[in-house]
């Protein structure tokens, strides 16, 4: 039988843009959860190491989740892990119920969606052993570590075909793997690609295992080429894989302005069209995903959910 209880905020999911979002509601003295599936840290976790967070020149993913989250307990945020939201609903009388996996409902006149974003997996023997030791799905996060080494990329579309781009900053040479002979990306990252000497494609081939080397990092990959059935096995230091990502969005029952993929689309107070609904973080149509916008989004929403609240008791 699961439990009912009251809040004046309920932030659901805890990476760095719900971490943040509850650091600044709990110093506003506003009644706020945080409900997360896992353990604390979101795509944090996902990462080994972090260059790119201003005041950390260097810093482990899972050590700086840490110090987000000690951070936002320390301003009273209440956190309930394991308790996977299942869905957002908003009610005729402006409050919003929130139910978990357990049967627990939640309610608040103010709910911030931080529940980030997945990306999509290969599925093949290794990827996930192999996650953050060579195995990576963000390029911006991850490219530094592999200057002047030999990697590989996975997909065909305009994120592919762009990081492998990005990617040559950092490595000697980059294989890109299409499991079809041609591209779906755009004709103008198409020609880039062409144009760079250090990206050489791989048509009409899957990976089919990543392996590891004694020190538990990644050193090659199995191939198949889907045409012939031919096998190989290619050097390779790490495999960025861009097959798409997915918005946790599906949640939120009610009509919420979306992109044509999912994300939310948000004022600059990060509301969505549903009014007392917020959205920050990875879920938020934009630019770019980054630690650091997550943590600006986090911020806003908090900011706006309380000014929203003290318009509603007017
Ligand atoms: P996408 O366009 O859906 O492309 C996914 C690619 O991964 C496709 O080439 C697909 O192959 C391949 N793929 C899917 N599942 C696979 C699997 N299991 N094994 C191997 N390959 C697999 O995704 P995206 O590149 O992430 O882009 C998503 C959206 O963001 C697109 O609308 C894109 O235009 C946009 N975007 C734009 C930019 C930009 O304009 N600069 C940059 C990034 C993303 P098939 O082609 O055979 O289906």
């Amino acid at each position: 039988m699961g439990t009912t209880a009251e809040y004046d905020v309920i932030i659901v999911g805890a990476g760095p843009a719900g971490l943040t979002a509850a650091l600044y509601a709990g110093r506003s003295m506003l009644r706020t959860v945080v409900l997360e599936a896992g353990v604390p840290g979101g795509e944090l976790l996902r990462t080994e190491t972090i260059e790119d967070y201003p005041g950390f020149e260097h810093i482990e993913g899972w050590d700086l989740a840490q110090r987000f989250e000690n951070h936002a307990r320390k301003f009273g945020a209440e956190f309930r892990n394991g308790g996977r939201v299942t869905a957002v609903r908003k009610g005729d009388d402006g409050i919003f119920d929130v139910e978990t996996e357990e049967g627990d409902h939640l309610r608040a006149p103010a709910v911030i969606v931080t529940a980030g974003g997945t990306p999509v997996l290969l599925n093949v023997p290794g990827e996930t052993e192999y996650a953050g030791k060579g195995v990576s799905y963000c390029a911006i996060c991850d490219g530094a570590f592999f200057k002047g080494h030999t990697i590989a990329v996975v997909g065909g579309g305009d994120a592919a075909v762009e990081e492998s781009d990005f990617l040559t900053r950092y490595a000697e040479k980059v294989y890109l793997i299409h499991r079809r002979d041609e591209l779906r990306a755009s004709g103008i990252l198409q020609q880039r690609l062409k144009a760079n000497p250090k990206i050489e494609v791989i048509w009409d081939t899957v990976v089919t295992s990543v392996e590891g080397d004694e020190k538990g990092l990644v050193h090659a990959l199995r191939l198949r080429n889907v045409k012939t059935g031919a096998e190989r096995c290619l050097d390779a230091t790490g495999l960025f894989v861009f097959i798409g990502f997915r918005p946790n969005t599906g949640i939120v029952e009610a009509h919420v302005d979306h992109d044509e993929l999912g994300y939310l689309r948000t004022d600059i107070n990060m509301q969505t069209s549903l009014g007392g609904l917020f959205a920050a973080g990875d879920v938020r149509a934009q630019l770019t995903r980054q630690v650091t916008t997550a943590a600006g989004d986090g911020t806003t929403a908090a900011i706006a959910a309380e000014k929203y609240l003290a318009a509603r008791r007017g």
